[in-house]
């Protein structure tokens, strides 16, 4: 059924040697690599279609307004969203919640309000809250994390008050891998009448998701961690959000009408994208999408949580491994014995092994578990049992020099 060789074949970059070592990549959560489809995608329209989309007669400007399109369909369905004016095109998940935070922001937050984040964000699910925050005079709540590493509910039920506005909640942490009750935190939002987006860069690569059976209001994803390129993300909106939200940047594309006394808006999605899109890049996230829908997404989940469980039987026969969280999707963090996790981290690329060290892009998570950083491995579709055997025989080598 999933045919890992023939997978790894798709990917040029996986034949490469690092140091005199087979490149073993796991920091697929920073950013995946790319499928010769995707590559070859962006290659033939830039050979062969090229043209701005949207404002031309001519026959290339329409057939690379059909691929811009396309891909929006593309997007929708994968997401399982009801419609494509609820598809916005940006530059990726920080653009998206930037945007939202901004728009959403300009419509229904005041003085005194409160937005909802978890303890479990990324900093950009964080820091563009804490701006709007100091913009609108509104007050930032968290939701905190039990020693699990999981979301505490009781806590969060009580943090909701008439005064909150907002809920934004990561769907999987890209530190520890935790996968959150986004159902219930969306539930439990909705019965307070407040909306919700969820960070979705960590879940979509991972596992099939559809919007609409969530119910978020929002969510936001990456391109270039589900495979597609760099320079291109989504944020999906519910009409009835995203009707009474303002652009959120002025230019052409975004307009039906302007005078110097006064410009009206275009419908969604266009309402919210001023300027030329990625129009290449949004055609190569669709083709990176639909390569995932050719794999699978059920099988992609199934090998990757085998790899997941197979990586955890595996480090528990390392002495001194402290492994953080209890749930890991694709996703685990962790520490040896008092070796610095910079340290581990450069030994191991120099064995060919490609990690991710630091504070993830989440410093008060990191507060919150009384550390500065970690070792992280994530997982990707191409990823094998040899690799995580690398991974672990690399630590052990390491382990060994710090005696
Ligand atoms: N949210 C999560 C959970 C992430 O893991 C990341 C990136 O690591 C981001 C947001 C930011 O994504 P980007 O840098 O692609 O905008």
């Amino acid at each position: 059924m999933y045919d890992i060789n023939q997978v790894r074949a798709d990917f040029p970059i996986l034949a490469r040697q690092i140091y005199g070592h087979p490149l073993v990549y796991l920091d697929n959560a920073a950013t995946t690599q790319k499928p010769r489809q995707v590559v070859e995608a962006m290659v033939d329209e830039y050979y062969n279609v090229n043209a701005n989309v949207h404002r031309g007669v001519h026959y290339l400007s329409q057939q690379a307004t059909d691929l811009h399109e396309a891909s929006r369909e593309t997007v929708r369905q994968f997401i399982h969203a009801k419609s494509t004016n609820e598809i916005l095109f940006t530059r990726g998940t920080t653009e998206s919640i930037n945007l939202l935070a901004f728009s959403f922001g300009e419509a229904f937050i005041h003085s005194g309000d409160e937005i909802i984040v978890s303890t479990l964000e990324h900093h950009s699910n964080i820091v563009p809250w804490q701006m709007l925050c100091q913009r609108k005079d509104a007050v930032l709540k968290v939701i905190p994390m039990n020693d699990d590493g999981r979301l505490d509910l009781e806590a969060y039920e009580k943090l909701l008050s008439e005064k909150t506005r907002l809920v934004c909640c990561t769907h999987v942490s890209n530190v520890l891998g935790t996968l959150n009750p986004v159902h219930d935190i969306i539930r439990i939002a909705h019965e307070h009448d407040v909306p919700v987006l969820i960070d979705g860069a960590q879940s979509v690569p991972h596992m099939s998701v559809d919007v609409t059976a969530l119910d978020c209001d929002f969510f936001a994803f990456s391109g270039h961690k589900v495979y597609g390129p760099t320079g291109v993300g989504v944020l999906y909106g519910k009409e009835n959000w995203l009707d009474r939200m303002p652009p959120y940047q002025g230019g052409g594309e975004m307009i039906k009408n302007v005078t110097f006394e006064r410009t009206t808006y275009n419908a969604l999605p266009y309402k919210f994208e001023a300027g030329t899109p990625d129009y290449v890049a949004t055609h190569a996230l669709a083709t990176a999408l639909d390569y995932l829908t050719a794999l699978g997404m059920e099988n992609v989940h199934t090998h990757e949580q085998q790899l997941t469980r197979y990586t955890l039987q595996r480090m528990s026969e390392i002495e001194g491994l402290h492994i953080y969280g209890q749930d890991h999707n694709s996703v685990i963090s962790f520490q040896v014995g008092n070796i610095h996790h910079l340290d581990l981290g450069t030994l191991l690329d120099r064995l060919g092994i490609a990690v991710r060290t630091g504070h993830h892009c989440a410093e008060p998570l990191m507060r919150r578990l009384g550390i500065e950083g970690t070792v992280r491995a994530s997982f990707a579709l191409y990823n094998t049992q040899e690799e995580v055997d690398a991974l672990v025989e690399g630590i052990q080598r390491v382990a060994k020099m710090f005696g």
